[in-house]
């Protein structure tokens, strides 16, 4: 629960009334009022007592920690998350979808190059999967620091490495430590032997128990020491007692505010699953419910897309529809005579339209009218796609440059918009096109052949 401006207010100078304005604001009052939103930091009053300030700090940080895995371009970041259900608000950082690579494996490196080979494009977006996670599993120390090093070398993706033994565990790190990898598992058994070892070269850490309970003492030793990048694992690993475990820790960080459990978390259905099929689903399971990190044992193409399809569906903001840029596309080789049609700038229906016309294989002018992310009927429906709108945007859009046909085709669900649209454009011949995206292939050679003549 973010904590609120009137609670602030008590803990600021002369418990708000001093009112000096230093911080820019008229009052105490209105500065705590914007810190409690995001729109101020602390730093801006100068009479804060280093305790308290210690204490807003903590108060005004995310419920759930921002932990940032990898370096340079290739990171993966998690956490930061504000709700429980994501139609409260969003979800904000999708997880990160790591591949389990053993030292037992005969051929690692084709392994771990799936990640780059299994790529897709939906709606403009780039699906893959995002780690490698590297398991000492064959107890030969320098098999696994091999691995290690193959791996580091190899792929500039973000690692996670997973090692019961914390002497192996530490070594494997220093091989790749600039790279900022995941440490796992961090645990009771080995936490006070780990401490210093983290400190030397600061990285996130996976953190281990057999229950939620037992993570809180795990980490609050780790905040006592200052460290904070970590991911949790209660330890569970039916599909059931996950799940349960997820909730538990999602709502404890974020409807009380526990900061114990205010960390994203790590979930391995490569563990508990022997059935690849059976994984999938449970990993789909996590995608929902909260994983912020999820280990698979293996993927392909049939398996891995429907994920990470998921993932997209679950973590594009409902309140923002996803979109295209406003203006006109080229779509083939166009020529001055090639047709010119026009769309909405919902990205699926760009998306959906663009394939239908590449597949007719005519070259087209596509202009895509921003209807604020709308699909061509409901921009209607809502005054965004309307013959008023769309001839200001033919006008400016560059199109009159390019094509000389002056024959506009438009969305047979919008035919009504014919006749404002010709008004709007005297210029040019308006003409009602399919209503479906999947009658184009059919409608495009003959009409393109029209334009010719
Ligand atoms: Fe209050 Fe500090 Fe701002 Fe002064 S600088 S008005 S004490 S919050």
């Amino acid at each position: 629960m973010p904590v609120k401006g009137t609670d602030i207010v008590k803990k600021l100078p002369e418990a708000g009334k001093k009112n000096c304005k230093e911080c820019g604001f008229p009052t105490c009052f209105a500065f705590a009022m914007k810190l409690a939103s995001g729109g101020a930091t602390l730093d801006k009053c100068p009479h804060l007592a280093p305790e308290v300030k210690a204490e807003l700090e903590d108060a005004l940080s995310p419920a759930i920690r921002l932990v940032t895995i990898g370096a340079g371009d290739k990171v993966v970041t998690i956490g930061n998350e504000e709700v429980v259900y994501r139609h409260e608000k969003t979800f904000v950082h999708s997880p990160g979808v790591a591949l389990l690579v053993t030292d037992k494996e005969p051929n690692p490196e084709d392994k771990m190059k799936k990640i780059d080979e299994l790529q897709f494009e939906r709606v403009g977006v780039l699906l893959k999967a995002d780690l490698v996670a590297l398991q000492f599993a064959s107890g030969d120390k320098s098999k696994y620091l091999a691995l290690v090093k193959k791996a580091y070398d190899n792929t500039d993706l973000p690692l996670v490495l997973i090692c019961e033994d914390v002497d192996v565990l530490f070594e494997a790190r220093d091989i790749c430590a600039d790279r900022k990898p995941l440490l796992y598992p961090i645990t009771k058994a080995n936490l006070e032997k780990a401490i210093p070892k983290i400190k030397e070269r600061p990285t996130p850490i996976g953190v281990q128990a057999t229950s939620i309970e037992e993570l809180i003492p795990l980490t609050t030793k780790l905040k006592e020491e200052k460290l904070d990048e970590v991911v949790l694992d209660p330890g569970s690993r039916s599909l059931m007692d996950a799940i349960k475990d997820q909730t538990l820790i999602r709502r404890a960080a974020i409807k009380q505010n526990f900061r114990p459990l205010g960390y994203p978390t790590i979930a391995f259905p490569c563990f508990m699953s022997e059935d690849r099929l059976e994984e999938m689903l449970i990993a789909s399971a996590f995608v929902a419910k909260y994983a912020a990190i999820i280990v698979l044992s293996d993927f392909d193409k049939s398996s891995l897309f429907p994920l990470l399809n998921q993932r997209l569906n679950i973590y594009t903001d409902p309140r923002m529809p996803l979109s295209v840029e406003e203006k006109f596309y080229e779509i083939g080789e166009t020529t001055e005579d090639s047709p010119v049609l026009i769309t909405s700038n919902w990205a699926l229906t760009y998306f959906i339209v663009s394939s239908e016309i590449e597949g007719s294989k005519v070259p087209v002018f596509l202009c895509v009218k921003d209807a604020e992310g709308l699909g061509v009927l409901t921009g209607w429906a809502a005054g965004k796609f309307t013959g008023d709108a769309i001839g200001p945007f033919i006008k400016k859009c560059g199109i009159e440059q390019k094509a000389k046909t002056r024959t506009l085709v438009i969305p047979g669900k919008v035919a009504r918009i014919k006749g404002e649209l010709e008004e709007a454009l005297p210029d040019w011949k308006i003409v009602v096109g399919p209503r479906e995206a999947s009658e184009i292939p059919g409608f495009l050679p003959n009409f393109a052949g029209s334009l010719k003549k």
